[in-house]
């Protein structure tokens, strides 16, 4: 079969742990033909591909290669790891500095060759993050987002999936607001097949319980402190979390994903970027969904947007 070369090229800035898990998972989908590989150490890019292409005999073909950012021409998306992650004790909002520094320097190298690609940034503090790089670059509405909760919404399907001893994909709960130590999650809606938790009974006859509830998502919320106590960065979950937002923009799937932009008026927020359920799809961000909310948790979104804000401002 003769495929053509051009076709579903993705760029990876960043081939540190979350560049080289989310490869790894990218490599295994089958989903894209070519993968260009950049990092500020040429060295480390060049390794990875090394390693990674070792293992095209067990995977469908492609091709994966070190390069520069001449070399994302064409790229359909471009996904964004690269910078400092945090250290034992320090917020992912200690590194928005540096990190802002980072954005600053590759997003307008990615828009120079491709400007018609969609970015999506994981690097940390993800929502300040997400909405400097739209800034930067520019480009139509949408076509620059974050990873944002996906990951807090994965973990917190998986444990409350655990709790009630069901799979977590039948779980429907969605973590929004900050990637970080303001993030909430909405409970008003969850859902365990479309049982609302206060009605829902598990198998073994476990009930709606809300201080339960409460510790599991303080467990998501502690989530990478205590990974990273233990083993010194997180990497594999968020690796998978980005396969499946670049496989909703690649196969133009429409899927509600927790990802981040910036607010264009919901919830009466202007200008500063955190996570809602939003519809992703070719184009990126198709629509930020409008999601109802108890009172309690508009004012937990509200405040953590407040918090970015504050961060912003500080930053100048
Ligand atoms: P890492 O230190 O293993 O890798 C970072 C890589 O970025 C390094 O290889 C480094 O050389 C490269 N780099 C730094 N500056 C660069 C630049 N200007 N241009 C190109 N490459 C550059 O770190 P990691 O564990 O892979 O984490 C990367 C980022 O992802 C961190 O900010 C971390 O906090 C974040 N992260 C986000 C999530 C999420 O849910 N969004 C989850 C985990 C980690």
């Amino acid at each position: 079969m003769k495929r053509d070369p051009r076709s579903g090229k993705v760029g990876l800035i960043g081939t540190g742990m979350v560049g080289s898990s989310f490869a790894y998972c990218l490599m295994q989908s089958g989903l894209v033909s070519d993968l260009v590989l950049i990092d500020a150490d040429r060295g480390r890019a060049e390794g990875e591909a090394m390693d990674l292409n070792h293992g095209l005999a067990f995977v469908r073909p492609m091709t994966i290669r070190a390069g520069e950012y001449a070399d994302l021409t064409d790229a359909k998306v471009v996904v964004i790891t690269a910078g400092a992650n945090q250290r034992p004790g320090q917020s992912r909002l200690d590194l928005l500095q540096r990190n802002a520094a980072v954005i600053r320097d590759v997003v307008p190298k990615i828009t120079a060759v491709c400007p018609e690609t969609t970015i999506v940034v994981a690097t940390n503090p993800v929502d300040i993050l997400t909405q400097i790089a739209e800034d930067v670059a520019a480009l139509p509405a949408g076509r620059v987002l974050g990873s944002g909760t996906t990951l807090d919404t994965a973990r917190l399907r998986f444990l409350l999936g655990g709790h009630y001893a069901v799979d977590p994909r039948s779980v429907h709960a969605y973590v929004v607001a900050e990637h970080g130590d303001s993030a909430l999650a909405l409970w008003s809606m969850a859902n365990v097949a479309g049982v609302r938790l206060e009605d829902f009974v598990s198998g073994s006859g476990r009930g709606y319980d809300r201080p339960a509830l409460d510790a599991i998502f303080e467990q998501v919320r502690k989530a990478a402190y205590e990974i990273i106590q233990r083993k010194g960065s997180t990497y594999y979950a968020i690796g998978l979390a980005l396969l499946s937002v670049v496989e909703a923009i690649l196969r133009d799937q429409h899927t509600v994903l927790t990802v981040c932009s910036t607010m264009r008026g919901r919830l009466g927020l202007e200008g500063i970027a955190l996570s809602l359920p939003s519809i992703v799809g070719a184009s990126g961000i198709e629509a930020v969904l409008e999601i109802p909310m108890s009172d309690e948790e508009r004012d937990g979104f509200r405040r953590s947007a407040a918090i970015l804000s504050e961060r912003l401002a500080e930053l100048g």
